[in-house]
Parts: structure tokens; sequence; C-alpha cells
């Protein structure tokens, strides 16, 4: 079994007895992309993060590409407004709230730093272009960050679907796995994501398909109508002995080639020994170069998980299938693009997209299951 990211994997929960009393301890209340990343510290999902970064931490990340002198390149951070840093001091506890304003962790107060926005924005996404939705999430984050570890003693409730890295570890154990492909997407399953992987799995033993569902931007595919599709697909069409099924909640950052590195780290942490990176992995607009996400991962040093970079699969006209520039000899002229950008503007606009670059069975579930207006964000 791969070991996770760092040696060992993280567990940050403890039993609500052995918590210092809460009582009295000053409060802050987190959003809700710093609550979801709290549990995904809390299970192991972020190992080897205890806690979130400190300015220090938050300065190695985003200039070196590292945490704990290993690879990491995308900041976990903890917002705070002036009012709720007023009165707080480094070295004592804080109490962390949900959106309930029910106390879910304490945290170590280790740092209180001023969130340079200009910087962040510039060193993790490129570009300090407010209509790019990550950096705009930045921006709209509040003027403190608050950095330490973390101890969580309330479990995330309501996440459909949620396995956590000990459980995958287990069910790859349990199924006898020597390798598996993780899969990264926010996106309803169409042709292309099914090339990518079925080729995959020609190659590995499992394959742990993952699709996000935190935060995401107006206009990406719900959280619902991707696990309805996935769900209904996989019981459908693969072979239900080689094919794990969850969930990750956590925000979508839309960074590019930094957040393929981090999609690669968490699949580590949950036992996957390849992940697969296609074309402009976790982009948007045209931010990043079509195989940017490629290309980081020879610079950045080794983060310890095969990566198996795909090119772009097309649907070519001549060869009647899906290929590659690497499979099929022919030019653009045959070629048909196959993206979730393009099969969302499809069904957005109250049509069908053609089988040949999605699948009608999936087309059916998501009209099945929701009014077309309700699987759009
Ligand atoms: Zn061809």
């Amino acid at each position: 079994m791969i070991k996770p990211h760092g040696g060992r994997l993280i567990n940050r929960y403890v039993k609500t007895g052995s918590v210092a009393p809460l009582r009295g301890l000053p409060r802050v209340r987190l959003s809700e992309v710093a609550l979801s990343d709290l549990y995904n510290i809390a299970d192991g999902t972020f190992s080897p993060l205890t806690g979130f970064m400190r300015g220090p931490e938050l300065g190695d990340v985003i200039n070196r590409n590292k945490v704990n002198g290993v690879p990491w390149t995308i900041p976990v951070v903890l917002d705070a407004d002036k009012a709720a840093v007023n009165g707080l001091k480094k070295g004592k506890s804080i109490a962390l709230e949900g959106d309930d304003g029910k106390v879910v962790a304490r945290m170590e107060l280790e740092d209180i730093y001023t969130h340079k926005k200009d910087e962040y924005a510039l060193k993790v996404f490129g570009t300090r272009d407010r209509r790019h939705p990550g950096v705009n999430l930045a921006y709209e984050m509040k003027e403190y960050l608050l950095g330490g570890k973390v101890h969580v003693f309330r479990k995330q409730d309501n996440v459909k679907n949620y396995l956590s890295p000990l459980e995958v570890r287990k069910i790859i154990t349990d199924k006898g796995y020597k390798s598996v492909a993780g899969f990264q997407t926010r996106n309803v399953l169409h042709r292309a994501h099914e090339y990518l992987q079925r080729c995959a799995l020609e190659h590995v033993d499992g394959l742990f398909l993952q699709p996000i569902i935190g935060w995401k931007k107006k206009g990406d595919f719900t959280a619902d109508a991707i696990i309805k599709a996935y769900r209904e697909f996989i019981s459908d069409y693969y072979p239900g002995n080689r094919v794990v099924f969850g969930t990750l909640k956590t925000a979508m950052r839309y960074a590019g080639p930094k957040e393929a590195v981090f999609h690669a780290i968490i699949r580590k942490n949950f036992g996957c020994t390849h992940f697969i990176v296609g074309r402009d992995h976790a982009g948007v607009g045209g931010y990043y170069g079509k195989y940017e996400a490629h290309d980081i991962f020879d610079k950045i040093g080794d983060v310890g998980i095969n990566i198996l970079k795909f090119k772009e699969p097309l649907y070519c006209k001549k060869c009647d299938l899906v290929v590659t520039e690497k499979t099929c000899g022919h030019g653009p002229e045959y070629h048909q693009e196959i993206s979730g950008t393009l099969v969302r503007k499809i069904i957005k606009n109250g049509h069908q997209p053609k089988h040949k670059i999605f699948r009608p069975e999936v087309y059916k579930i998501l009209l099945k299951e929701f009014k077309r207006k309700h699987l759009f964000y």
C-alpha cells in the first residue's frame, strides 16, 4: 500500500471528552470553504497538514511549492474579519464554529496575519483578474488569516457518498488491488472521461472515481447531478469489482496546474498509486495552457504518485472512435471536441448532446431526476 503524503495518515479527530473545556474560548465562525477543509485536515485527506497554514507555511507553499519539506501547491487557510480577530492572542486556543453556530473544533492559535490577496492571487492563480472564479473567491475572503493545529470533535454530516481515506485504503486492501488510478472531476461524465477511465483501467487493478462536490462556480453541474449520473453509469457499464466511488468535499479553486498537483496528493492519501491528468486539468477560461498541468509535475519534484498524462480525447469522424492526437492520424477537420464546457452549454440550451460525445443513457438519467435548471449551480 502506498504511503500517505509526508509518510503517515493524519487524524485530527478527538473524542469530545478529551478536548480541553471550550467554554469561554473566543469563537471564530468558519466559511463554507474553510469548514469543508477543516474536515479534510481531520480525516487525513490533506496529510501531512495538521491545521490551517501559518504565515511562514503559506509563504513556503506559494513561493516554493512545499509544506513540511514535501511538495504542496494550494493554500489551506482560515480567514477571519477584524471584529473576530480583535482580542485573539497567539498561543491561546480558540473555538471554531460552523454556520449553524455549533462548535466543531478547537484550534491552537499559532499565527494571526494579514491576508495579502494580491500576492496570493498572483502566485496561486497566476493572475489577479477577478473574472477568474478562484481569484474572485480569494478576494472575497476576509482580511486576516489564522494559523494553527486543529482538534476536531464533530464529524461532518450529510455528505453524500463520502468515504474517508482510511475507508478507501481498506477497500483497496480488501479487494487486493496492487495499483489504483484516481480520477478527479467536477463534471457529469462524458465520452472523453470514459475514454480516460477505460485507458487507465487497462493499466491498473482499480479505479477510484472521486468527483469534487464542494464550492463551485455558477454554471457548473450540481453535486446531486454528478453523483446520480456516476452511480448509475458505474452500475450499468463498469466492472463493479474494479471501481470505487466516493465524493470529495472541497472547493474547486480553478488553479490549473497547481491544483492538479493538489488533486494528485489528495488521491495519494486515499491510497491511489496513479492519478489521471488530462487536458487543462482544473483550468477555467483560457488562463492555463492545455498541458501546463502535465508539465508542472516535471518541475515540482517527486510527488510520490504516478501521473498518467493523457492528451485531449476527441471524437474522430473517420476513425468513428474517441481518439487522441497520439492514436489518430487524421486532421482537425475530422475531430469533434468533447468537453464539460461544451456539454453543459448544449444541455443548458435545451438540447441533447450527440451520442458520440455524451451517452444518451446519462442524459436520460439527468432529465428524469432533475429539471434542467436544477442541473447547474
Ligand atoms: Zn481518426
